[in-house]
């Protein structure tokens, strides 16, 4: 059954919510593996490269409340994460982005808490697209209007994030009681009507099951424009509500990075380095992952939090682990690197 179903993926036939199922109720570590190499082959099919993302985080104060439970990454939910408010001025966001260019990563991520109208994602677009080369995708989730992401593509955004981290209604409104998944549904849908790549992002191990994956992924599948869904594994925050909930297993954030392979053969599959561990970065590539995301250089200038856990990874560490599993981290050429 397994071996058929993986034959269809390879040969580009269109799987059913079944056949994704069946995926994800694998139990057997040979399967496990199996899953894998088809996703390997089919990203290896399409991609040449393995992109890399940096990131700024513009200002980490969030005006939904209460706050989302597993949230570390707004002021005062979590003493490992930046815990202080801060909002990171012109120069500063300047500064990381020029450093983020001259490392040779192509592509950076401004992202930032909830309750501007997206004028906060604006001003770091403009920063970073009047004065460095990067792509750009900002992601602060459903804060945005029809007016603010007309500016994001007039200064030439390349994609916006906005994460619906499950489509699950009830956990949805558990997990993120400050939040309706209808607004974010919305900015999702309107993204692709301003011209602009949607990212949007699947939370793993937060108590949703198989059919609330497949479900989430099909639901993806209908907005036009999606061209890059991010894997993150949950990881608990400290002093957070969910402090106690265990960490998604690194089994279950395979599958899901392998399955969404299989179903969006030709986007971006993305793992953001701290929700795998920096550590496992291996294993999202192993799973059909073609970008990583929060790659920090060694002279980025500002203190980084992951969003999903504090850890991030390391620009030279990841370039060396793509390299030693034979695979091309996509670095902009003229860019002086130790390592390369
Ligand atoms: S996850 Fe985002 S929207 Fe939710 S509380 Fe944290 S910063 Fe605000």
């Amino acid at each position: 059954m397994i071996d058929r179903v993986l034959e269809n993926a390879l040969n580009g036939e269109e799987l059913s919510k079944d056949d994704f199922l069946t995926l994800f109720k694998l139990e057997k570590h040979e399967d496990l593996l199996k899953l894998c190499e088809t996703a390997t082959e089919i990203r290896n099919s399409r991609a040449k490269h393995i992109k890399l993302t940096s990131t700024i985080h513009i200002t980490n104060v969030c005006k939904i409340n209460p706050k989302c439970k597993y949230c570390g990454f707004a002021a005062q939910t979590s003493k490992d994460g930046y815990c202080q408010p801060f909002f990171k001025r012109d120069e500063e966001i300047l500064q990381a982005a020029k450093v983020v260019e001259k490392s040779g990563i192509p592509r950076i991520s401004c992202s930032g808490a909830h309750g501007y109208n997206g004028k906060q994602a604006v001003k770091a677009a403009q920063i970073v697209k009047e004065n460095t080369s990067l792509e750009l995708l900002v992601n602060v989730g459903a804060d945005l209007n029809d007016e603010s992401m007309e500016v994001l593509n007039k200064y030439g955004t390349n994609t916006v994030c906005c994460n619906l981290e499950t489509t699950n209604e009830k956990l949805f409104n558990h997990l993120k009681p400050g939040e309706k998944l209808r607004d974010r549904v919305k900015i999702c849908s309107m993204v692709g009507s301003h011209n602009m790549e949607l990212s949007s992002g699947i939370l793993v191990g937060v108590g949703e099951s198989y059919e609330d994956i497949v479900d989430h992924m099909f639901t993806l599948k209908k907005f036009a424009g999606l061209g890059e869904v991010p894997i993150m594994g949950f990881n608990p925050y400290k002093d957070t509500p969910m402090e106690n909930h265990p960490p998604c297993s690194l089994e279950r954030q395979m599958k899901t990075i392998a399955i969404a392979r299989l179903m969006f053969r030709d986007l971006r599959v993305t793992v953001p380095t701290p929700t795998i561990g920096p550590e496992n970065i291996k294993f999202s590539l192993n799973a059909g992952a073609d970008n990583l995301a929060t790659v920090i250089p060694e002279d980025y200038p500002l203190k980084v939090r992951g969003v999903g856990s504090p850890d991030y990874g390391n620009l030279k560490e990841v370039v060396s682990t793509i390299r030693k599993m034979g695979l091309k981290p996509q670095l902009n050429l003229g860019i002086n690197m130790e390592n390369s």
